[in-house]
């Protein structure tokens, strides 16, 4: 059974980030409304990543009761921020409010985790956009391991706009031939046994068992879940390596690819728009 880390990739591009954000300055702003813990660190270790390879970040903490209208006017004025390269509405939003609408206000020239559905629509369309993050992060897994998506069959387990649909898509573009299963799927092993990729993010603790795959089978475990103890742990139990060809770790799989994505495109975005907008007048 082989082990898809994510940890030297992550490294290497990081790497990578770090030397062109040396020559080309770029910021990445969270706009958070929440005092959910998870949501708290999230952003932290978010900002701590990005001051280790130079790009700086910006946090726009808003009160846990800000209502849409006060969300909108920071997403709005982070987007016209010429300082600002890369944006990320972080959540959960506040009860009321719709998420869709304030998605639609990021630039989507800045939209590094491909929240806007003009992001998510340019990516069906094969035109220039960002990803989502995590969704990218497992086709860069996939390559770092050097999974053939050429031809495979793969089977996306989850269908949300930040993970699943995107995966699949990003999948489809790589020639995969794709399958997408969610919560009113019928008989979910019987699908996933067919798939030679099987990407898990349906944010259920342990919930794929051998029995959802043979011994042709690479697993790609999105999930990231607290257990009972206070441990981050997959949506794919860890008995499945008894049968499995390959899996990705919790953590330590898709999570840190995800992280140095998001700085990555934050540097692209930075470049983009350094290219069409010289810095004096910006
Ligand atoms: P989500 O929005 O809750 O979507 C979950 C998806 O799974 C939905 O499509 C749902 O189906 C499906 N589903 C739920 N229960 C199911 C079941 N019993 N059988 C079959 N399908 C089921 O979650 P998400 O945002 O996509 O996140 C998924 C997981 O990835 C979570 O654990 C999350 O924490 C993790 N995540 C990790 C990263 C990372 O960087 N590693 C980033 C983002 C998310 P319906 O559509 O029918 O409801």
């Amino acid at each position: 059974m082989t082990e898809l880390t994510g940890k030297p990739l992550s490294e290497a591009i990081r790497a990578d980030v770090a030397a062109r954000a040396a020559l080309t300055p770029s910021t990445l702003a969270i706009i958070s409304a929440s005092e959910d813990e998870s949501s708290a660190w999230y952003v932290r270790s978010l900002a701590r990543a990005a001051e280790k390879v130079g790009v700086g970040c910006a946090i726009d903490e808003l009160a846990p009761s800000a209502d849409e209208a006060t969300i909108a006017a920071a997403v709005r004025a982070r987007s016209a921020d010429p300082e600002v390269s890369g944006i990320i509405l972080q959540t959960p939003l506040p009860p009321g409010v719709d998420q869709g609408r304030l998605v639609a206000e990021i630039d989507p020239r800045k939209d590094v985790d491909g929240a806007n559905p003009l992001s998510i629509g340019r990516l069906a369309a094969k035109q220039p956009a960002f990803a989502p993050a995590t969704a990218a992060a497992v086709v860069r897994l996939l390559d770092e391991h050097r999974v053939v998506m050429e031809g495979a069959n793969a089977v996306v387990l989850g269908r949300s706009l930040v993970v699943g649909l995107p995966a699949g898509l990003l999948l489809l573009h790589r020639n995969a031939t794709v399958t997408t299963c969610h919560s009113r799927t019928h008989d979910l092993p019987a699908r996933t046994r067919g798939a030679d990729i099987l990407v898990v993010a349906i944010g259920r603790a342990h919930m794929v068992t051998p029995e959802y795959v043979t011994e042709n089978t690479v697993v790609v475990d999105v999930g990231t879940n607290v257990d009972e103890e206070g441990n981050l742990v997959g949506d794919v139990d860890p008995s499945v390596v008894s049968v499995a060809r390959a899996l990705s770790p919790v953590p330590g799989g898709v999570g840190p690819v995800t992280t140095a994505l998001l700085l990555e495109h934050t540097v692209t975005a930075a470049e983009s728009l350094a290219a069409v907008t010289p810095r004096s007048r910006r």
